[in-house]
């Protein structure tokens, strides 16, 4: 039984971490930090304290402020969202031996999926396909160029403890190998504080699909389809939708039997998404494991007609997931739109500030999830995403449909946002085709 959850994050996500707790009638503990006091996480959680200042690492990665917010509100749970602590091992620990349940896999899996060329490994002793590559850390140069002699040009190289779209490099000769390799460490060292690096073939004009599972703690565990997350500037996603337009539901089967396999060999526990690269041949390749909730769980809320959260803490209070693979059924299609507080004609600058005005689109089939509001200061300290707008529709036209008048609706006044970036987008011949592939943004120029 989990009475009393924990919420170690803030935004949007914090906001649907309370929604689904209120409706399973469990009681909820915002923490904040002294730039969010007026976030409405803080103001909708039963009860909530303030763990530090503005900086992330004094507040929202401050395990032990955390754990002690925890204690002395007397919670039996914690639930890390997406971001800040969600994929630290260490943490995980902590709250597990301060008798609090962590809402997610165990530390163990975390930390062997958090290590991209160990889960990869792992995982392709699972039966998961993985893009050819170096089997673990490239030792040297020497190491790595050997290995581009066998697999060709162009590679990737990717940071080890990498994330969030970062920490990666194309090469594309031999010339360029040992510049870009020391580039990446250094980069790797400093955005993660681990340089080491793997090595893959780097697939050309790939989509992006991951497959969405749910695992209980008694050996049930279910795919809920895909997510297209192709739409990606510089490797990080803009626009999501499920189903996507190019898997049929032979490959969905495929896939999500693969993934199945991937969590049930590795013990996995909670919600979790593995993240394929599919080429254009129709092959797959295992990119990595999501041990979290993800930002974009709302589509596949909406085709699958599940509560994702719910189904999350549920399953880490020990409950069976209470449903099979058979009762998975896809229904519509849904697309969302990441709503940024940044100036997307300048290279998609932050921009925070105070929200003038602020006013949601509604109607059939569109739902938002925000924690902004009218007169909402943005604090310049965290993330951009200020919204989630999805459309669901019968099927992928009616869902464009919506979405296009909805993010006509969409009004936000004081800061520069992503909605005029979205109109134009969704309006392209290709993406209304499904033509599209993870390169597809960072090619064209929308400015025009
Ligand atoms: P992160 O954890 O930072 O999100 P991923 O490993 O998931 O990193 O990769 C993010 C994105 O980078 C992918 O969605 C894809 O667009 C691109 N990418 C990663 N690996 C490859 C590869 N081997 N070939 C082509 N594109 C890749």
């Amino acid at each position: 039984m989990i009475k009393k959850i924990l919420i170690a994050n803030r935004s949007e996500i914090a906001l649907r971490i309370i929604r689904a707790c209120k409706e399973l009638g469990i009681k909820t503990v915002a923490v904040h930090s002294e730039a969010d006091t007026d976030s409405l996480h803080v103001r909708f959680a039963d009860e909530a304290i303030c763990i530090g200042p503005a900086q992330s690492s004094e507040s929202y990665l401050n395990t032990l402020r955390i754990l002690a917010a925890a204690e002395v509100s007397g919670a039996d749970a914690i639930h890390p969202g997406y971001g800040f602590l969600a994929e630290n091992p260490e943490f995980a620990d902590m709250c597990n031996s301060s008798n609090m349940k962590f809402i997610g896999p165990s530390a163990n899996v975390i930390r062997k999926m958090g290590n991209k060329s160990e889960a990869k490994a792992l995982i392709k002793k699972a039966g998961v396909p993985v893009v050819p590559g170096s089997e673990g850390i490239l030792k040297s140069i020497e190491e790595g160029k050997e290995l581009v002699e066998g697999i060709g040009f162009p590679v990737i190289l990717k940071a080890v403890s990498g994330g969030g779209g970062r920490g990666m490099r194309v090469v594309n000769s031999m010339e360029e190998f040992e510049m870009n390799y020391q580039m990446a460490q250094a980069e790797a060292q400093g955005a993660f504080g681990d340089p080491d690096l793997y090595l893959e073939k780097y697939i050309k004009n790939p989509r992006h699909i991951e497959i969405q599972l749910m695992a209980d703690q008694h050996g049930n565990v279910v795919y809920l389809g895909e997510r297209e997350c192709s739409i990606q500037r510089r490797h990080q996603k803009l626009i999501e939708e499920s189903p996507s337009v190019v898997v049929s539901d032979e490959l969905r089967q495929k896939m999500g039997q693969i993934a199945v396999q991937g969590a049930k060999q590795v013990g996995y526990e909670g919600a979790g998404t593995i993240e394929f690269l599919l080429d254009e041949d129709g092959s797959f390749y295992f990119m990595e494991m999501n041990t979290r909730i993800q930002v974009e769980h709302p589509v596949t809320e909406m085709v699958y007609n599940r509560d994702l959260l719910k189904d999350q803490i549920r399953v880490a209070a020990g409950e069976k997931l209470g449903y099979t693979q058979e009762d998975v059924k896809l229904v519509g299609h849904a697309i969302e739109c990441r709503i940024n507080a940044e100036d997307w004609e300048r290279n998609f600058m932050p921009n925070p500030g105070e929200i003038k005005s602020f006013h949601v689109p509604g109607g059939p089939g569109i739902r938002v999830d925000t924690h902004a509001y009218e007169r909402y200061h943005i604090p310049p300290f965290y993330d951009s995403l200020i919204a989630k707008l999805i459309a669901y529709g019968k099927n992928r036209d009616e869902s464009i449909a919506r979405l296009n008048r909805a993010l006509e609706e969409f009004i936000i006044e004081g800061v520069k946002t992503t909605i005029p970036f979205h109109q134009r987008l969704i309006k392209r011949a290709e993406f209304i085709e499904g033509n599209f592939d993870t390169g597809f943004l960072d090619r064209i120029n929308l400015l025009e």
